[in-house]
């Protein structure tokens, strides 16, 4: 495959997406004993909201890919003649669900699976959300240490309680969601800083990757 030229803040999130998908790999083999899924599983892909930067990096993934072969383009398809821009915006969705995303196949199979943002990389690990808890003067409590929920998915930890999570799923264990998205939002505040940024300016925030119409 030819390389495509980057402008830098796109630059700098497919280098985010690598090293995040390299954590996902570790976490993987980590977990493998328990992981469930598979193509076809698609439970996690619902309500998924990417950023401007994220839908920049796929469309040029997607004109790219659209140039290719169909034999070129391994596990993702992509629909002859359509591209994920036009996917974004509504206008194809093959899961006929308007919660599910416009990039998933009627088989469960995702369109765009090479190119996926990072959040459909985290799907079915443990995630870490930072809990922010305020006192009633509105003043945040414990800025510098605070507490963590964890997320992590059901068909995957089946036997897994609550009251043991915190154990089981140690520090390495588990995916800062609040790091990793801090790093997303700067470098898209960066990349709508740019002229290709620019032409987000009407749809600068998160944005659903399902049907809209
Ligand atoms: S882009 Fe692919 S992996 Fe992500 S939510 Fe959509 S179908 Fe699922």
């Amino acid at each position: 495959m030819s390389s495509i030229v980057e402008s830098e803040p796109v630059a700098a999130y497919l280098a985010l997406r690598a090293r995040i998908t390299e954590l996902v790999t570790e976490l993987t083999e980590r977990y493998a004993s328990h992981l469930q899924c598979r193509r076809g599983c698609s439970f996690c892909c619902e309500a998924i909201e990417v950023l401007p930067i994220e839908r920049e990096a796929l469309r040029r993934w997607s004109a790219h890919a659209s140039a290719l072969a169909p034999a070129q383009h391994g596990r993702s398809r992509i629909p002859a003649g359509q591209s994920v821009d036009r996917s974004v915006h509504g206008t194809f969705s093959a899961s006929g669900n308007s919660s599910k995303c416009a990039m998933l196949e009627k088989d469960g199979a995702c369109t765009v699976y090479e190119a996926r943002p990072i959040i459909c990389r985290t799907h079915g690990l443990p995630l870490a959300y930072r809990v922010y808890e305020y006192d009633q003067s509105g003043e945040q409590i414990r800025p510098d240490d605070p507490e963590y929920t964890d997320l992590w998915c059901d068909l995957n930890f089946r036997l897994l309680e609550d009251s043991h999570a915190k154990r089981f799923f140690d520090t390495n264990g588990r995916i800062d969601m609040d790091a990793v998205n801090s790093q997303i939002e700067a470098i898209n505040a960066a990349f709508l800083r740019t002229p290709d940024g620019a032409r987000y300016e009407a749809e600068r925030t998160r944005m659903p990757l399902q049907r809209q119409d």
